[in-house]
């Protein structure tokens, strides 16, 4: 008989994911979600509904989960009612959820004294990615464990991407928010130097799109700033978890990230505000405040 396979945490990344392993491999998956309605659609279409973390892991091999922080994942696993309370050896668990690298190794550590497996696989490719399938997903931990579980992750991941032992997935993860946020000061400053030097907004994305300062962020999230539309593929909250993940990281290498720190600083002066909820290309309003250039002026 094939293994069963249990999804937990059907958020905005847990949702897609698990509607497209329902329908490109088995319906017949367990599911678990702290509020307990968003199982409703799932179970409509043949999931089952656990009652608890602990009793899907008590009927499952293969244990998917996608909730949003490290205390969360850490009260899904460990918890009362957890994952822990139910596994049983050799069973294998998949942390999707963008978390600290040290408490993976950590919860890793726990289940391992069960018997059971951990792999940790951050996804990148937003809401979309996770809609469409094609998330990008950084993988953690024995080779042979990702091989186990790959034909479910191809169900929802374009780009699976083995990059060393358990904690290693968070760390390249964190390496993405980087690149991300860094990026993303960059288009800021840019596009507030046409706007401060009277260029044109959408002449000056169209020139400069396709050559070598060209990227997903200036093609993406640029024209989104261009019309002040700030509704979010990813919060500034969020932004912000990972980007505290990231420095407190480098706090413990010992590195410098200047960059990275700024833009963390600059968020915060957004989160005072209750900007929070908004889209991370928002960053803009903060240069917009302390250059009194606005875009779109
Ligand atoms: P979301 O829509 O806010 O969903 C969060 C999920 O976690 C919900 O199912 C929520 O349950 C559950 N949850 C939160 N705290 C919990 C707890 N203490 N116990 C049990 N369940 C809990 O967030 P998301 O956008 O799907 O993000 C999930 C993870 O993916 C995060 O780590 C995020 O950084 C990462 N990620 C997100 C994106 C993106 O673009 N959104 C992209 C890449 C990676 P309820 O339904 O009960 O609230």
């Amino acid at each position: 008989m094939p293994e069963q396979i249990g999804f937990i945490g059907l958020g905005i990344m847990g949702r897609g994911m698990a509607a497209n392993l329902m329908q490109k491999l088995t319906p017949g998956i367990w599911v678990w979600n702290r509020t307990a309605s968003r199982t409703e659609e799932f179970a409509a279409q043949g999931a089952t509904a656990a009652a608890s973390p602990a009793a899907l892991a008590a009927e499952c091999g293969i244990i998917l989960l996608c909730v949003s922080d490290t205390p969360d994942v850490e009260q899904v696993i460990l918890g009362p009612g957890g994952v822990l309370e139910g596994i049983q050896p050799g069973a294998l668990v998949i942390d999707h959820s963008t978390i600290s690298p040290r408490a993976t190794r950590e919860i890793a550590a726990r289940l391992a004294e069960k018997g059971a497996h951990f792999l940790d696989a951050p996804v990148s490719g937003g809401s979309e990615g996770a809609a469409r399938g094609t998330l990008s997903i950084m993988v953690g931990g024995d080779p042979a464990h990702l091989e186990r579980v790959r034909p479910v992750l191809e169900t929802y991941g374009k780009t699976i991407t083995h990059v060393g032992p358990v904690g290693s997935g968070q760390m390249v993860k964190l390496v993405n928010q980087i690149l991300v946020v860094v990026n993303e000061l960059a288009v800021c400053e840019g596009l507030l130097f046409a706007q401060a030097g009277g260029l044109d907004l959408e002449q000056t994305l169209a020139a400069v799109s396709g050559g070598a300062a060209g990227s997903w962020m200036l093609a993406n999230r640029g024209p989104q700033m261009i019309r002040r539309d700030w509704r979010p593929g990813f919060t500034i909250d969020l932004q912000q978890k990972d980007l505290r993940l990231v420095l407190e990281a480098a706090d413990e290498l010992g590195l410098p990230l200047l960059a990275t720190g700024m833009v963390f600083h600059l968020y915060r002066a957004l989160q005072r505000q209750g900007l929070g909820s908004e889209g991370n290309h928002a960053l803009v309003k903060a240069l917009e405040q302390l250059s009194g250039i606005q875009l779109g002026d």
